[in-house]
């Protein structure tokens, strides 16, 4: 069959296509390799561009351990270390491209954080991100196995961040709920705003906290690890 053969030839030219692509265009997908693009590895998994002031990888690799302590503290483990790529000035942007912000988590794999996430508050907040997905999977986090709700609450309020308020109206919760998916979360922050999204997704998780506590969400937590969805295992949780 000769359209097999064409269709084989297609797709090893998209193959190289992409290859080239991460080669030579600034992206993300770097990130899992950051040596080959003139980074430093630090610590184990932890990379800087080669010309920061040793004060600043100094602070930030405190930062990182104090990070680490809160996630464990949490969970009573730690998943293995993502490679976390630091980046206090413009070197990450040439390297991995512009989409970086305060700090970022790619999967269970990567996270990004620039001059203002070099604290153990942005840093285990994206640890957070980062611990879940191992536990439950890269998969089905990605076809909504968990609620942006969760993710993002569940961030923001074991790194206890201070810049939310306790409460926001019951329409943004209500709309949180409704609209769960990962890819909904740039939706919503625009409807709502982002401290609104943030911080109600902590109070959507706070209210749950206050009612199952720590070793509730963590069932939660396991059950999803072992494939139940997230209704159920809600259920399971609040009897
Ligand atoms: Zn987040």
């Amino acid at each position: 069959m000769k359209i097999f053969k064409y269709l084989g030839y297609f797709l090893l030219l998209l193959l190289l296509a992409v290859f080239l692509a991460v080669l030579f265009i600034p992206n993300p997908f770097r990130m899992m390799a950051p040596a080959y693009f003139g980074f430093e590895e630090i610590a184990p998994q932890v990379f800087m561009g080669p010309k920061t002031d040793p004060k600043i990888r100094e602070n930030a690799l405190k930062e990182i351990k104090a990070a680490e302590k809160i996630v464990f503290d949490f969970y009573g483990t730690l998943m293995p270390r993502p490679n976390i790529i630091l980046c206090p000035d413009r070197a990450c942007d040439d390297a991995f491209g512009k989409r970086g912000g305060r700090g970022v988590a790619y999967g269970k794999r990567v996270i990004r954080v620039n001059k203002k996430g070099l604290n153990s508050v942005i840093l285990s907040h994206e640890l957070m991100h980062t611990n879940l997905k191992a536990r439950v999977g890269e998969w089905r986090t990605f076809f909504a196995g968990v609620p942006a709700w969760f993710d993002e609450g569940l961030a923001v309020f074991i790194s206890k961040d201070q810049r939310f308020e306790a409460t926001y109206p019951e329409e943004a919760l209500k709309d949180l709920q409704a609209y769960d998916g990962w890819w909904q979360w740039e939706d919503m922050m625009k409807r709502h705003g982002w401290k609104a999204a943030y911080g109600g997704s902590q109070q959507l998780v706070k209210r749950l906290y206050d009612k199952v506590g720590k070793a509730g969400i963590l069932l939660l937590i396991k059950r999803l690890e072992e494939g139940m969805s997230f209704d159920e295992a809600l259920k399971t949780v609040k009897g």
